[in-house]
C-alpha cells in the first residue's frame, strides 16, 4: 500500500535550505504537500501588517519557486487553519503535520488547536533560533531578564551546530488538492500601489537571504562594530526581514559568520543576532510581551493622547530632522536603522508622551522585519518598562543623537532633501540657522520644513513629571 503523505505547514519560515520540519518531513520518505495558510484571525491583532504582506507575497513566491526545483509545489489557502488543514488531511489521507515550533502567543494556541484534532499528529520542530527557549537559562534555571548575562551563558553553550544538507528531491503528492492561488491571499496592495517605493529595497526569498549574508560578510562585517550606529552608512546586515520571514536560518548566519571571521569581527555581530534570540525567549516566558509593560508600575505612567503628535511623528514632520528622517526611511524602504528606531521611539515615548503600544503598533504596520519578540522587546526597552531597559529619566536628546551618529548629516539629507543644503552645523537644529542660511538653502520654517513640535527642554520636563507617577507606584 502507499505510504500516507505528510503535510508540510510553512509559517514564518519560508525556506528549504536548513529547515527543520522540511527535513523530518523528508526523513518520513512519504511524498509531502507543502502548504501555508493565511489565517488573519488566528494572528488577531498580531496579523502581518500591509509591510510585511508585501513581503510575504513575494517570499512564497519564491519558496514555491525554490519548492518545485525539488519537485514539489507549495499550496497556498487563506481561512482557519484548522479547517484547511483538516480537509487537506481527509483529501490526501494525509495524518501527520510537520511544522515549526513558534514563540508567538497565538502560534502556540493554534498549534494546540491543531495537535487537538482527531486523527492528526503534529510535530513541531526546532524554532528559527540560535538555541531553544529553555536552552539559555539562570543558574536557578529561570530565563534571563538582563541581555549580558545571556549572551555570557550563550556563549558557554555548544555552538548552534552544522548546518544539514538540504534534500535535493521531495516526493510529492500524486495529484495535490487544488489551492486557492498566491493572488487570493490579497497580500499586495493595488490601488494605490505604495509597496512599489520599497521594492527597489529589497529582495525578497531565500536566494535574496543568502546574498544580502553573503555581501554582509564579504563588504561589511569588518566595520561592523564601529558603523553599526551610523544610520548614513550601510555598516549593518539588512537581514532583519529575511530572518523576520524565516528565509534563512540563524544557525546559517550564526555558521557562516563564525566559518568566514575572525573572533574579533564576527562576536559583535553575533551579539546582536543573540539579541533576537533574547527577546524570543522573552516572549516565550513573557507571553504578554507586547501588550503589557514588564514592569507593571509603568501602568500609572499619564500618556497623552494626542492624535496631531502622533500624526506628525507617523508623517516625519516632527520638526527634528534626524526623528523625520528615520520615519520617512521607514515609511519609504519599510525598514529602519537600529539607532533611529531607538531615537523615533524615545521621541514618541518621552518627547511626545505617547504610548508605547502606539509605536509598536505603527512599526507592526510598516516594517517589513515586523516580528512580535523583537518590536516589543525594543518598545518595552525604548519606554523604559521592558528587559534590561534604558533608565526611564535618561531622555534622548535628538540634536545631540543627530549630530553624533549623523555628523556629516548623509541620512538626513537623504530623507529630509528640503533641508540637504542647510550647512553641517544647523542641519540638526534647522531653528538655530540664521535667516540668511535659512534663506541661502530654500529653508523656510513652518512653511517647507515644521517648527519642531515640542520644546526639548520642557518636553523632557513634561516627561520626568510623568515618571514621578511612575515612581509613586513602585
Ligand atoms: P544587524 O545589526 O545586522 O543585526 C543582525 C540581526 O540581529 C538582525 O537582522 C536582527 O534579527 C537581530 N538584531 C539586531 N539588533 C537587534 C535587537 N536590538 N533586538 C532584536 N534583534 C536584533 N527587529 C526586528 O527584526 N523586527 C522588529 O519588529 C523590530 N522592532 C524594533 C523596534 C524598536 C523600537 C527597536 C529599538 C528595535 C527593533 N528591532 C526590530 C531591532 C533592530 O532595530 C533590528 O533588528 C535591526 O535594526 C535590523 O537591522 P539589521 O538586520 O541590519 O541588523
Amino acid at each position: 500500500m502507499a505510504q500516507a503523505p505528510v503535510i508540510l505547514w510553512f509559517r514564518d519560515d519560508l525556506r528549504v535550505g536548513d529547515q527543520p520540519a522540511l527535513l523530518a518531513a523528508a526523513a518520513t520518505g512519504a511524498p509531502v504537500l507543502p502548504v501555508f495558510v493565511a489565517d488573519d484571525a488566528a494572528a488577531g491583532d498580531w496579523a502581518p501588517g500591509g509591510a510585511a504582506r508585501w513581503w510575504l507575497h513575494h517570499s512564497l513566491a519564491t519558496l514555491d519557486a525554490q519548492l518545485r526545483l525539488l519537485g514539489v509545489g507549495l499550496r497556498v489557502y487563506r481561512g482557519d487553519s484548522v479547517a484547511v488543514l483538516t480537509r487537506l488531511a481527509a483529501a490526501t489521507g494525509a495524518g501527520a503535520i510537520h511544522t515549526t515550533q513558534g514563540v508567538e502567543p497565538w502560534v502556540r494556541a493554534l498549534h494546540d488547536r491543531v495537535a487537538a484534532v482527531d486523527g492528526l499528529t503534529l510535530h513541531t520542530h526546532a524554532p528559527d533560533l540560535l538555541y531553544p527557549p529553555g536552552r539559555v537559562l539562570t543558574g536557578q534555571g529561570t530565563p534571563y531578564k538582563v541581555f549580558t548575562p545571556f549572551w555570557r551563558a550563550l556563549q558557554t553553550l555548544d555552538p548552534p551546530g552544522s548546518v544539514p544538507a538540504t534534500p535535493t528531491r521531495l516526493a510529492g503528492v500524486a495529484t495535490p488538492p487544488a489551492d486557492d492561488g498566491l493572488s487570493a491571499l490579497g497580500l499586495c496592495p493595488t490601488a494605490p500601489d505604495w509597496a512599489a517605493k520599497m521594492a527597489p529595497h529589497w529582495t525578497p526569498g531565500e536566494a535574496g537571504a543568502e546574498a544580502a549574508l553573503d555581501r554582509f560578510l564579504d563588504q561589511r562585517i569588518a566595520a561592523y562594530e564601529t558603523g553599526r550606529d551610523h544610520p548614513g552608512v550601510s555598516a549593518t546586515s539588512a537581514l532583519s526581514p529575511h530572518l523576520a520571514h524565516g528565509e534563512i536560518s540563524p544557525r546559517t548566519v550564526w555558521a557562516r559568520t563564525r566559518a568566514r571571521c575572525p573572533d574579533e569581527v564576527a562576536r559583535p555581530f553575533l551579539r546582536e543576532l543573540a539579541w533576537r534570540d533574547f527577546a524570543h525567549h522573552l516572549l516565550h516566558f513573557m507571553p504578554d510581551l507586547p501588550d503589557l509593560p514588564m514592569k507593571p508600575e509603568f501602568k500609572a505612567f499619564p500618556w497623552v493622547d494626542d492624535d496631531r503628535a502622533l500624526a506628525a511623528w507617523q508623517r516625519g514632520r516632527t520638526g527634528y530632522p534626524i526623528v523625520d528622517a528615520g520615519m520617512r526611511q521607514l515609511w519609504q524602504t519599510g525598514w529602519m536603522h537600529n539607532r533611529v528606531r531607538m531615537i523615533v521611539g524615545s521621541f514618541l515615548v518621552k518627547h511626545l508622551r505617547l504610548h508605547w503600544r502606539l509605536g509598536e503598533r505603527w512599526f507592526w504596520d510598516t516594517l517589513v522585519d515586523a516580528d512580535l519578540a523583537n518590536n516589543a522587546m525594543g518598545w518595552q526597552w525604548i519606554a523604559g518598562c521592558g528587559p534590561d531597559a534604558a533608565p526611564y529619566f535618561r531622555i534622548f536628546n535628538p540634536v545631540t543623537q543627530g549630530e553624533k551618529f549623523d555628523a556629516k548629516g548623509a541620512y538626513v539629507r537623504h530623507y529630509v532633501p528640503e533641508l540637504a543644503a542647510l550647512p553641517d552645523r544647523v542641519l540638526h537644529q534647522p531653528w538655530t540657522a540664521t535667516a540668511a542660511q535659512r534663506a541661502q538653502a530654500g529653508v523656510r520654517l513652518g512653511d517647507t520644513y515644521p517648527h519642531p513640535i515640542v520644546d526639548h527642554k520642557a518636553a523632557r520636563q513634561a516627561a520626568l513629571a510623568g515618571y514621578e507617577h511612575v515612581k509613586a507606584a513602585q
